[in-house]
């Protein structure tokens, strides 16, 4: 049994209905009752007033009801906006607010809630799938509309270009928020899989999430380089005591090599996927399978190709997509659809913000945002060049460069954690001569003034390495 994305329909292949579907802290659901609480879902949001181009806000936190509403949504041609519970309610308001959204579902209540009188509104844009809120530099969340279209593109490119293989088993730890989530919805709905939720406190423990992923039979990893770097403490996270992992998708932010060659270690015959792409371009845009060769040196490794249906290129050093998958636009937001948008041969384009390259043999690069390439003392530097040099320091660990700024902004030094995985205050024996190895990669003025220990690197809630709370740390530790 799967989910039959263009028609919005559960398709019956045989037998199949007994097989898990979802697999969340709260509940188990299988394929049969996916399909009926789906439906029911359905006709209660119908009687709400809930219809195609409605928005249906959808708040929670890795509940089993959580993925039955997004399936329904997806039957209602009702665009879903997914909201984690880790947000605060500020935002939450704000993001209803933008949307004029008249229907909420709470997941964790297992209820809707009305959040204006009087029938539901259309959106302008017609025939969207979702709408995801990204943080906006005003501090009011940026609504990326995604077309029903841009969706299909992505199922087809991981039905043809990651082998993912039959009924695969998705880790879904991303919150639902973070469109690489998406890569565990979709793909379970459309290939007939099943979605392992792990919600916050599972995933906070690297004991409990390899025990998860055995009992479950996990096939499909997915998530940010960051939570896999995580899951190296626990010496028991190897193919051995995972036999069923086949695959290993990673997106969101660098791939490092030195985290590369420890899962090779550790996992020999797990493709290693590396898959490149900002919200505004439906989940990824690019994809590179890691091979051998690429990890023999330390040079970073590049984000692959283009999927098949859209085009990757630089224009002026910035990494520029254009294709069916790119936003239907910002809602709301002219201003920024007409600085970041363009029409390249009659298809959407998106200017990303990515500072890119291509090699000679096609193969893409991406060195980083714009906005965190910082002057320092009259020198340009990338702080992700800094982390690539500082990830192949000895013990090949988790690090990351802060900029410290005054407080015009102005950046003042530049500073280093990385990750010990104690509460040492001491760097390890190993590191004693950290300047003089990154001298040999570095220019001086890339070269932090201070290497601090850290037990583990902060992330946000979207596991990305938080540069600013690392400032913030940096800041305490010296008060
Ligand atoms: P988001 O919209 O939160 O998914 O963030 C997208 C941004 O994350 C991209 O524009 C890149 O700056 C960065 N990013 C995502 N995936 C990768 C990757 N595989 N390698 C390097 N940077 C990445």
């Amino acid at each position: 049994m799967h989910f039959d994305y263009d028609s919005g329909r559960f398709v019956q292949t045989g037998s199949g209905g007994e097989r898990p579907a979802i697999v969340a802290r709260d509940r188990h659901l299988d394929w049969t009752q996916l399909q009926r609480e789906a439906e029911a879902w359905c006709d209660e949001a119908c009687r709400l007033g809930l219809g195609a181009d409605m928005p249906i806000v959808i708040r929670g936190h890795k509940e089993a009801a959580f993925m039955v509403a997004l399936t329904g949504a997806l039957m209602l041609r009702a665009p879903f906006v997914p909201v984690d519970a880790v947000y605060p309610a500020e935002r939450l308001a704000s993001i209803c607010q933008i949307l004029d959204a008249h229907l909420l579902y709470d997941a964790a209540q297992g209820r809707f809630e009305v959040l204006r009188e009087g029938a539901g509104t259309p959106l302008a844009e017609k025939g969207l799938c979702y709408v995801m809120f990204t943080s906006g530099t005003t501090g009011q969340p940026k609504g990326v509309q995604i077309g029903r279209e841009s969706v299909q593109g992505l199922i087809d490119w991981m039905r043809l270009d990651f082998g993912l293989g039959e009924r695969p088993v998705f880790l879904d730890q991303t919150v639902f928020s973070f469109d690489v989530s998406l890569y565990d919805v979709f793909g379970t709905l459309a290939l007939g899989g099943t979605i392992l939720m792990l919600d916050r406190q599972d995933a906070a423990s690297p004991l409990k999430v390899a025990a998860l992923m055995a009992e479950h039979g996990v096939t499909t990893w997915v998530s940010t380089p960051s939570f896999a770097q995580q899951q190296l403490v626990n010496p028991g996270f190897t193919q051995a005591a995972l036999p069923q992992l086949r695959t290993f998708v990673f997106c969101g932010e660098p791939l490092p090599v030195p985290l590369c060659r420890q899962l090779r270690k550790r996992f020999p015959d797990v493709p290693l996927l590396n898959t490149y792409g900002p919200t505004e371009a439906t989940v990824a845009t690019t994809l590179l399978v890691v091979e051998d060769a690429m990890l023999a040196t330390d040079a970073p490794l590049p984000i692959g190709r283009a999927k098949r249906d859209s085009a990757v290129y630089c224009d002026e050093g910035e990494l520029c997509i254009a294709g069916p998958h790119v936003m239907r636009g910002y809602l709301n937001r002219p201003d920024l659809n007409t600085t970041r948008m363009f029409l390249r041969d009659g298809q959407r384009g998106f200017r990303t913000g990515d500072l890119g390259t291509e090699a000679e043999d096609g193969l893409l690069f991406c060195h980083g945002r714009i906005d965190d390439q910082i002057k320092l003392n009259g020198y340009r530097l990338e702080l992700m060049e800094v982390d690539a040099a500082l990830a192949t320091l000895p013990g090949n660990r988790g690090a990351s460069a802060v900029a410290l700024r005054r407080p015009n902004g102005a950046v003042a030094r530049l500073v280093a954690f990385v990750e010990t995985g104690s509460d040492d205050p001491a760097l390890p024996a190993e590191l004693a001569d950290w300047k003089a190895l990154l001298a040999a990669r570095l220019p001086h003025y890339m070269i932090p003034s201070e290497l601090l220990p850290c037990a583990q690197l902060p992330v946000s809630v979207n596991y990305k390495t938080d540069r600013a709370k690392l400032a913030r740390l940096y800041e305490t530790l010296n008060a």
